[in-house]
């Protein structure tokens, strides 16, 4: 009996829960780094903030902004700031980036209710924001729910106008309105995605007339606030970024608080997994690199995007001063995509194939592949990359797990990992699993976000 018990052990592959393979020390350092993400993701509400908020810790852990030119020894620690929006941060390795560099990356976007460039409007006394929503959304999840209001405005003069409302306490937060139940008979006959409409995404900024004979009286007065905090009038929305996130605190789910709820999971929880992981590497042998992408939510696209060659222009910079030549450097690197991927859900059996979707607290995912139908629009890492970090985790004591986004021919989804293996970089994703992936709420369990943390310590720190 007992033979053929070690036989099974011997041949079959069997996953455990996270909690029964960790003692109690790593069980502390659990929770210490889910409270340090809990404040990075209550604080980073946008890209530009997520950046803004990277940097000021970057910077007091000795990262200085790399100037074209600079003088670069192993063991230096650099950072570039792409336009506020995007950040790449480096550690110079010990051997020449001929070798290689060792990246993960990340994106710091997230689905979210932008305002449109002409925005304000007053309708029969309520003062509203027209939006143009950012990313994938299931519409109706954002109506009712508190939002807040950050972003820029870049001013004609330029000056650029920090906008931040409703994130401190006090502050007046907005609001999509929704119908009663009473009267949405009509409503409630369409289909979750046509019940709330695009256009129909409309804010609630206000609603007490300014004192005065004039038109848009509600509109005057809103106006006239916004003047007062900011300085701006309506023409400079022209030139804004603006965007309403929502309002709630990150905060622990569950009576054994071993989830974290918050706005943004997706994907700066991968982000903030890669930056711990850099901050926390000294003189490593080959060079690593950090990035935190934009606009990964709508294609990778643009400046800031991964797509952007401000990732050659950075690595061609950084190859230039030991005189390699930028392709050599990406054919010999390594890249971990570190992007979320979808929690097997026990309300939603039907759309996952259990064995091969991820579970809350088995760890940090691996994606062979992501894509849809015939694994069409994905990179699909090699073996050969699988089993090295096979080799990498369990040398590290990372816990992780095969992911794969739903049942074949369910949907699907991309990554950045496609455009970082077009450069012919060996590129796999890896990252937390969530719950209700691109809602204003998502779920990440603790565990898996500082195992996602420790896999990506593993690939900075490798030999
Ligand atoms: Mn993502
Ligand atoms: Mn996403």
């Amino acid at each position: 009996m007992e033979e053929k018990n070690n036989l099974r052990e011997k041949l079959f592959y069997e996953q455990k829960n996270g909690y029964d393979l960790i003692d109690t020390k790593e069980r502390l350092a659990v929770e210490e780094y889910s409270r340090s993400y809990m404040e990075f993701l209550n604080n980073s509400r946008t890209e530009r903030e997520a950046v803004a908020n990277a940097i000021t810790e970057a910077e007091s852990l000795g990262f200085v902004e790399y100037v074209p030119g600079m003088e670069l020894k192993p063991g230096m620690k650099i950072y570039k700031n792409n336009r506020g929006k995007a950040l790449m941060l480096a550690v110079i390795g010990k051997k020449s980036l001929k070798e290689g560099a060792v990246i993960a990356g990340a994106h710091v976007d997230a689905p979210r209710i932008d305002l449109k460039q002409i925005t304000m409007y007053e309708s029969d006394e309520m003062c509203y924001f027209k939006t143009h929503y950012y990313g994938g959304i299931k519409k109706y999840q954002w109506v009712t729910i508190p939002l807040e209001l950050h972003g820029v405005v870049a001013l004609k003069n330029g000056e650029t106008v920090n906008v931040s409302i409703g994130r401190e306490p006090g502050e007046p937060k907005f609001v999509i309105t929704d119908l009663l139940p009473h009267l949405a008979a009509d409503q409630m006959k369409k289909t979750m995605a046509e019940g709330i409409t695009g256009e129909g995404l409309n804010i609630l900024i206000g609603s007490t007339p300014y004192a005065d004979e004039g038109k848009d009286r509600v509109k005057l007065a809103v106006m006239s606030i916004l003047n007062d905090m900011y300085g701006i009038t309506e023409e400079d929305f022209l030139s804004a970024e603006l965007t309403a996130v929502p309002g709630f605190d990150v905060c622990e789910i569950g009576l054994d608080r071993s989830l974290i709820g918050g706005y943004g999971h997706d994907d700066r929880v991968c982000a903030y997994a890669e930056l711990k992981a850099i901050f926390d590497t000294e003189n490593p042998e080959k060079t690593c690199v950090c990035i935190l992408a934009d606009k990964e939510e709508i294609g990778s696209m643009g400046v800031s995007g991964m797509q952007s060659t401000a990732f050659e222009c950075f690595m061609e910079d950084l190859c230039e001063t030991q005189g390699v030549a930028l392709r050599r450097c990406f054919e010999n690197s390594f890249c971990l995509s570190a992007d979320v991927c979808n929690a097997y859900d026990p309300l939603y059996p039907e759309v996952s194939e259990k064995r091969s979707e991820s579970k809350v607290n088995y760890g940090m995912g691996i994606c062979k592949f992501t894509g849809a139908r015939g694994k069409s629009g994905t990179s699909d890492a090699s073996a050969e990359i699988v089993a090295y970090l096979r080799r990498l985790f369990e040398a590290n004591g990372v816990v992780w797990q095969m992911a794969e986004l739903g049942k074949v021919d369910q949907g699907g989804g991309g990554t950045i990992a496609q455009y970082m293996a077009n450069r012919n970089i060996d590129t796999i994703d890896a990252g937390v699993p969530v719950l209700s992936m691109h809602a204003p709420f998502e779920v990440v369990s603790k565990f898996d976000c500082y195992m996602t943390y420790k896999g990506v310590l593993a690939a900075y720190q490798d030999k």
